[in-house]
């Protein structure tokens, strides 16, 4: 890899050219598996054995068995218009859209980004999760952004036969190979992630985790980790980097917002447990901006709006983290395309800076959280 500069799918450029960035998006992904019904992904994501767990947390509160099962079959694949807008903004989780692949639609929402200021988009679409190296070669050049491409894999439930039979040794290597020659003639990844780890972790995530860390290690790429729910989730993996002899600084941790709160104070909007976590050096990625739901659907999480995100913000910074702070809106289902009623990538340069403005961020940190630091984060070092 280049040092010093970013590594997007078309190619090796220097890191001020970026503009602004958003570094946890999905430009292209299925979290389908490929499923034809809610039903055929019982038992197999994180989220299904959430709703088997919890169904007070439904869309029918109670109905834990075949009631809320035959709702699921009459809702999997409507297509989203203005009656059940709404309800699949609360509900998304039954009508399988958390898929996007259709690429006029990304192609359009791209446009809608460079129009509003944008300048680069971080696909975090690792290795089973539709991950399409062509189309976001494509994308970048119609869209006129440059876009940067992930490598590594996702949570157990997304892993192929590879992932379960190779050792620490053949995983790192095929990351490597992902960063350094490229997929699909010559596509390189330019960050590892994101990983994605249950809580507790699979011993299959493990190995992909210590994997990652070793290929950051010899590459100087950055490494972004999405952690399951738990009180102690992102600290095992600080241990891990650790272990590892990994770069913390060159770690993020994603969806902080939502998943780190769960360690002492699920509901009251702490930043403490964020100024613990930060002074590891990792990155503080906040990355769900235009997600405000009052509960993490088919989770025991109270979910923050933007305003509450910023707050956090605001005392990461006061506390002297502003070099390592990172926001994006992680969009992975369709109904947050502006096509279907969502917020799209435009929501960040046109209206949260405008909120970060009124809630007194001053000009040289917003530049820093849109510009300088996800530049920084992407050079290769
Ligand atoms: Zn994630």
């Amino acid at each position: 890899m280049i040092k010093g500069k970013v590594q997007t799918v078309l190619g090796a450029v220097e890191p001020s050219e970026l503009g602004l960035t958003l570094p946890h998006e999905h430009v292209i992904v299925d979290m389908t598996l490929g499923a034809c019904s809610a039903h055929s992904l019982v038992n197999i994501t994180e989220s299904v054995r959430r709703a088997a767990a919890f169904p007070d947390a439904g869309l029918e509160p109670g109905e834990a068995g075949p009631g809320i099962a035959a709702s699921w079959a009459k809702k999997w694949n409507q297509p989203i218009c203005l009656e059940n807008r709404a309800d699949v903004e609360r509900h998304w989780f039954y009508y399988g859209n958390y898929k996007i692949n259709d690429l006029d639609d990304v192609i359009h929402e791209a446009k809608l980004f460079k129009r509003h200021g944008g300048g680069c988009l971080v696909d975090q679409t690792s290795i089973g999760l539709a991950r399409d190296p062509k189309g976001l070669q494509q994308v970048s050049r119609e869209a006129g952004l440059h876009i940067v491409m992930a490598t590594s894999w996702y949570t157990h439930e997304y892993h192929n036969e590879e992932v379960k039979t190779f050792d620490i040794g053949q995983l790192r290597d095929r990351i490597l190979r992902d960063l350094e020659v490229g997929v699909a003639n010559g596509v390189r990844a330019g960050i590892i992630g994101e990983v994605g780890l249950n809580w507790p972790m699979h011993p299959d995530e493990e190995k992909v985790l210590r994997a990652s860390i070793q290929a950051q290690k010899l590459t100087g790429a950055p490494l972004s980790v999405h952690t399951g729910f738990g009180p102690d989730a992102y600290w095992r993996v600080v241990k891990i980097i650790e272990e590892e002899g990994g770069d913390l600084s060159r770690t993020i941790m994603c969806h902080v917002e939502h998943r780190l709160p769960t360690r002492s104070a699920p509901d009251s909007f702490d930043p403490a447990p964020f100024i613990e976590l930060a002074r590891t050096g990792v990155y503080m990625e906040l990355d769900c901006f235009g997600w405000e739901g009052s509960y993490r659907q088919r989770g025991k999480v109270d979910m923050p709006n933007d305003a509450v995100r910023l707050n956090y913000l605001t005392a990461l910074a006061d506390a002297g983290f502003e070099s390592k702070l990172l926001i994006s809106h992680d969009i992975a289902l369709q109904h947050w395309q502006r096509k279907h009623g969502g917020h799209g990538w435009q929501h960040i340069p046109e209206t949260v800076t405008q909120l970060m403005r009124y809630k007194g961020f001053d000009a040289k940190l917003i530049e820093r959280i849109l510009y300088t630091n996800p530049q920084e984060m992407l050079t290769i070092k």
